[in-house]
């Protein structure tokens, strides 16, 4: 794997190209998970799908991964997951399986894990703790796993994650251990899961990490549409703001959000002209139109947006993000390839937001 870096802004966002196996994708960029492509699908949108690296995406509880050691289980997982990458034949594959419950991850399970992803023919292999999993022992199953990827996969890479755990001590320790990992050279790539949260400390270490390792891919997963900062929703993009962090490509998270079912006025909308984010109810308040052109929208009436089930309209918000932030983000690259992504984000309400709740935080970890 080769991470070039073709700028890195002042801000510490950077412009790069990802090589992997003959594989390119630049960055930054807002990774599809197997829901949005779902999603899409459903909505029979004809529009191609931005395709430089997919997610593919496992929720996961405890008995699920006790299954995984029965035979049918494991394939049946096994053929649902290599079903949608085959869709993808240009893309860099990845593979995420938040694990949801009380359960201490162990060297079992870690080792079917990293068979599924084997199998289902990724290129880059992901662990990530659960809840319940002590640092310490995390690092035991990190090198682990290390070792069994070496053996069955030399080529792929490995992107061990750092999760936000319960205690923020425990993050840190989980940081530092992953940081080690980096600077002995064993892996080229790190992910962060902010399990729906602003993790604002978490991400400063990750920007200083990539000043003194550029060459470093970072990757953040479960990202909800706003930032929970405190016990309050920003009302602004949580994805336009990764590339402030110097996170170089991010997915949505695969958790439903609450409430469930789905309220369509409650759901949440990626407003692109400000790079906000409003409830739908907000955005018909706003006008009748809704305010983008990309192929779900495409400028119709809110009504019509709103149509049907709110699963429905569920995922037409998440088809929509794919597209608009994708699109977003083609902005972004350009303001950073010129030196000038400060500029962007203090225009752009949405960040500019989160910016001004960021000052005087020192966010070290
Ligand atoms: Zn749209």
């Amino acid at each position: 794997m080769r991470l070039r870096v073709i700028k890195r802004d002042e801000t510490g966002a950077r412009k790069c190209v990802l090589e992997l196996r003959g594989k390119k994708a630049e960055l930054p960029t807002k990774v599809p998970t197997s829901s949005e492509v779902n999603s899409i699908r459903k909505l029979k949108i004809k529009e191609p799908i931005p395709q430089t690296i997919v997610l593919a995406g496992k929720l996961l509880n405890f008995q699920r991964v006790a299954r995984l050691a029965k035979d049918d289980y494991f394939k049946a997982q096994l053929a649902s997951i290599s079903r949608f990458f085959r869709n993808f034949p240009g893309a860099v594959r990845m593979f995420y399986a938040p694990i949801l419950d009380e359960f201490s991850l162990n060297e079992d399970a870690v080792k079917r894990l990293l068979d599924l992803q084997y199998l289902s023919g990724v290129e880059v292999f992901t662990l990530a703790p659960t809840l319940n999993t002590s640092p310490k022992e995390f690092f035991k199953l990190l090198k682990v796993a290390l070792k069994q990827i070496d053996r069955i996969a030399g080529e792929a890479v490995f992107m061990p994650v750092v999760k936000v755990m319960r205690e923020e001590e425990d993050t840190r320790e989980v940081f530092q251990q992953v940081k080690k990992l980096v600077e002995e050279g064993q892996v080229s790539c790190v992910g962060v899961d902010v399990r729906g949260k602003f993790a604002y400390s978490l991400l400063y270490s990750v920007r200083d990490l990539h000043e003194e390792h550029p060459e470093l891919w970072v990757h953040a997963l479960q990202v909800p549409p706003k930032p929970l900062f405190g016990r309050r929703y920003l009302d602004a993009s949580y994805g336009l703001i990764l590339p402030y962090f110097s996170v170089d490509s991010y997915c949505r998270w695969l958790r439903p959000p609450p409430p469930f079912p789905p309220i369509k006025e409650k759901l949440n909308y990626f407003d692109p002209s400000d790079w906000t984010v409003l409830h739908l109810g907000k955005v018909a308040e706003r006008s009748d139109k809704m305010p983008c052109n990309c192929p779900v929208c495409s400028e119709s009436p809110v009504e019509k947006f709103l149509e049907g089930t709110s699963f429905t309209v569920l995922d037409r918000t998440k088809a929509h993000a794919v597209y608009a932030e994708e699109k977003e983000l083609a902005v972004s690259k350009e303001y950073i390839g010129r030196g000038k992504y400060a500029e962007i984000i203090k225009e752009k309400e949405g960040t500019a937001r989160i910016l001004s709740v960021l000052e005087g935080t020192s966010g070290k970890l």
